[in-house]
């Protein structure tokens, strides 16, 4: 089974209440090859709720909320479904403090990038869980 970041499948759980779909995943949704998946409203984070970025291993909201533990609840959430339905590959969006992966924003919220994982992307490569991620 493959997972799928669910803002990718036209799911509206962004931090701003949009979604990001990308007809190919939502295709693989509709056909059940895909399950959608969004660790951050597993978290209980609502919508909207302020962007987040990390900041030297830590998850800071754009109101200097350090919501790390929120984020990581999230992420070990969505770790046990992968987990569960057998999941051995994740299409993840790409940038995201929770999903990015290879490069996250920066912590600056000026839309700069460096190289790094999400928080549920890493905890997916430490499982053997393959990630990719999609523009
Ligand atoms: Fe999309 Fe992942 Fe962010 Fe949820 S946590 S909105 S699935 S990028």
């Amino acid at each position: 089974m493959i997972l799928v970041s669910a803002c990718l499948a036209g799911v509206e759980c962004r931090y701003n209440g949009s979604s990001y779909p990308i007809p190919e995943v939502v295709e693989m949704v509709k056909k059940g090859d895909a399950m959608p998946i969004c660790p951050e409203l597993l978290a209980g984070l609502p919508i909207p709720r302020p962007p987040a970025e990390q900041q030297n291993g830590m998850i800071i909201s754009s109101n200097g909320e350090d919501q790390t533990s929120d984020y990581l609840i999230g992420a070990t959430i969505a770790l046990k479904i992968a987990l569960l339905i057998n999941c051995n590959k994740a299409i993840l969006k790409s940038n995201s403090p929770t999903c990015g992966c290879g490069v996250i924003y920066d912590g600056t919220f000026s839309g700069h990038l460096i190289n790094g994982d999400g928080i549920f992307a890493k905890l997916l490569k430490e499982n053997g869980i393959k990630v990719c991620t999609i523009d």
